[in-house]
C-alpha cells in the first residue's frame, strides 16, 4: 500500500510552498487508495509552538487535505535513542567536539585551497582518552553519521536518475550536544518505521535524501521512492523565500482566495499540463501526474489565483452559499435572486457583504456636478418601490424622453446615483433588490 506523509515543522504557518509539498503527497496517496500521514517535525522544542500545530491543521482542513493519522516526532524520542544506540554500536555514529567557529575556520581553509568544504572527519581519529580530555575541558560531544564513501543513486520521481558522491557531502550531524535529535535522523527513522513508500519534497532536500538513503539502509530499512519538486520563485523569477511569510495559506484564505482555485493552480503549476479549475480534489487526483513536472524553478504569481477564484464563484450553486447569504441577513425570498445577480460581479465571496449593505441601506450617491440637475430631475420621475425587472427600462425610457439624454450619458449618472459605483450588476437586475429609494436630490 502507498503511504505518504507531509512533515511540516510547527515553527510557523503553512505557506504556498508548503502547500505544494502537502498536496503532491496527498494526491499520490489518494490516487492509489493509500494512506496520508501528517507528521509534525517538532523535535525543536524552542521553536515548535502549539498554535502553529493548530494553524497547520486548520489550513489542511480548509483545503480538504485530510490525513489518516497524525504522528509527532516529540513523542518518538525513545525510538530515536534506540536507533542511535544501534548505529553507535555498528560504528556508524561518531562523537565530535569541534565548536561552530572551529568548523567555520576549517571550511574557510578548505575553500581557500580550492577544496569543497566537506567535514574532514578529524573526530573519527580521536581515541577514548582524547575524547575524555575534551570532555574534561568542558566540551560537549555531538554525533555525526559516518557516510560510506560510495555513490548514492536513486531514480527521482521528478529529477530522474541522480547520483551523488557521498565523499562530496559532510557526515551529517544527527544529534546535537544538548541531545536534540535532528530532522535528518528523526525523519529517516520515521520513514522506515511508518512504512513510508513515497516522499515528495522540495529540491532543497536532495542532499538530505542522499544521506537519508544511507541512514535508512544502515538501520536495515528500505528507503522510500523520492521525488523532489522545484522551488517556487516570484513572478519575475526572484527568490520567494523572504516573501513566503506573506504568502501564508491563512492570509490567502483571509483575502478570499477559494480553496479550489489554490488547489487547482498548485496541482498543475510547473507541470506540462494546463491549469484548469477543478470541481473537486477527486478530479485533481485523477488528473495528477508527477512525471509531468519539471526540474526548473516554478514561477508563482498570487495574481493567478483571482481569475480561478472568480471562475469558481461563478459556478457555485445557490445551495453552496445559502448559509453565508442568510448570515448577511438577506431575506429568504430574495436570497436566490441576490446570488444570481451578484455571482458574476464579485471577486471574492466576502464582496457579498458590501453588495448586501448597498441593497439594504442604499449607497452614498456619486453625482458629478455637471449631472446634478439631470439626476435630480430623473429621481423625481423614479416610481415608488417595490421595483420589478421592468423598472429600470421604464424609468430610463421616461427620463430619456423627458431629457433627451441617451446611452452612457443617460445610464451612468443614474447607476452612480443609485449605487455610488460606476460598475456592478445589470441595473435592471439590481433595482428589484434595492430595499430603499435614494433620497431626492
Ligand atoms: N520538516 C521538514 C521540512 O519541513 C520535512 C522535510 C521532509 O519532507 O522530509 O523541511
Amino acid at each position: 500500500m502507498t503511504v505518504t506523509r507531509f512533515a511540516p515543522s510547527p515553527t510557523g504557518y503553512l505557506h504556498i510552498g508548503n502547500l505544494r509539498t502537502a498536496l503532491f503527497n496527498y494526491l499520490i496517496a489518494r490516487k492509489t487508495g493509500g494512506q496520508f500521514i501528517l507528521r509534525l517535525d517538532d523535535t525543536d522544542r524552542e521553536r515548535s509552538r502549539p498554535e502553529y500545530v493548530d494553524g497547520i491543521k486548520t489550513d489542511l482542513d480548509w483545503l480538504g487535505l485530510h490525513w489518516d493519522r497524525v504522528e509527532r516526532q516529540s513523542e518518538r524520542l525513545d525510538r530515536y535513542a534506540a536507533q542511535a544506540e544501534a548505529l553507535r554500536a555498528a560504528g556508524r555514529f561518531y562523537e565530535c567536539f569541534e565548536t561552530p567557529s572551529e568548523l567555520d575556520l576549517k571550511r574557510k581553509k578548505q575553500l581557500n585551497m580550492g577544496r569543497p568544504p566537506v567535514y574532514d572527519r578529524a573526530a573519527l581519529a580521536l581515541d577514548a582518552d582524547a575524547r575524555d580530555r575534551l570532555r574534561a575541558e568542558g566540551r560537549q560531544g555531538y554525533w555525526r553519521f559516518r557516510l560510506d564513501h560510495e555513490r548514492i543513486e536513486w531514480t527521482d520521481g521528478i529529477l530522474g536518475d541522480l547520483s551523488i558522491d557521498a565523499a562530496s557531502v559532510s557526515d551529517p550531524v544527527l544529534i546535537r550536544a544538548d541531545g536534540q535529535v535532528l530532522y535528518t535522523f528523526a525523519s529517516s527513522v520515521d520513514d522506515m518505521d511508518m512504512g513510508i513508500t513515497h516522499v515528495v519534497r522540495g529540491a532543497d532536500h536532495v542532499t538530505n535524501t542522499a544521506t537519508q538513503v544511507q541512514i535508512i539502509a544502515a538501520m536495515g530499512g528500505t528507503p522510500p521512492a523520492f521525488a523532489h519538486h522545484s522551488l517556487l520563485t516570484g513572478a519575475q523569477g526572484e527568490a520567494l523565500s523572504k516573501r513566503l511569510g506573506t504568502l501564508s495559506l491563512r492570509d490567502l484564505r483571509a483575502q478570499g482566495v477559494e480553496r479550489m482555485a489554490l488547489l487547482s493552480l498548485m496541482a498543475r503549476l510547473g507541470s506540462s499540463q494546463p491549469v484548469v479549475l477543478a470541481e473537486s480534489l477527486d478530479e485533481i487526483a485523477a488528473g495528477f501526474d508527477l512525471s509531468q513536472f519539471g526540474a526548473a524553478p516554478t514561477k508563482f504569481d498570487a495574481a493567478d489565483l483571482w481569475p480561478l477564484t472568480r471562475q469558481h464563484i461563478q459556478r457555485l450553486p445557490f445551495a453552496a452559499v445559502a448559509d453565508r447569504i442568510a448570515a448577511l441577513g438577506v431575506p429568504q425570498d430574495i436570497a436566490p435572486r441576490f446570488w444570481d445577480v451578484m455571482r458574476e460581479n464579485i471577486d471574492r465571496l466576502d464582496d457579498l457583504a458590501d453588495w448586501w449593505a448597498l441593497c439594504r441601506d442604499g449607497a452614498t450617491p456619486d453625482i458629478a456636478t455637471e449631472d446634478a440637475a439631470f439626476v435630480a430631475q430623473a429621481l423625481e420621475m423614479l416610481p415608488p418601490r417595490p421595483w420589478g425587472p421592468e423598472t429600470w427600462k421604464d424609468w430610463t425610457g421616461a427620463v430619456k424622453t423627458a431629457t433627451g439624454r441617451k446611452g452612457k450619458a443617460l445610464f451612468m449618472p443614474l447607476r452612480k446615483a443609485l449605487t455610488g459605483r460606476g460598475h456592478g450588476p445589470d441595473m435592471a437586475d439590481l433595482m428589484p433588490l434595492l430595499q430603499r429609494a435614494p433620497a431626492r436630490q
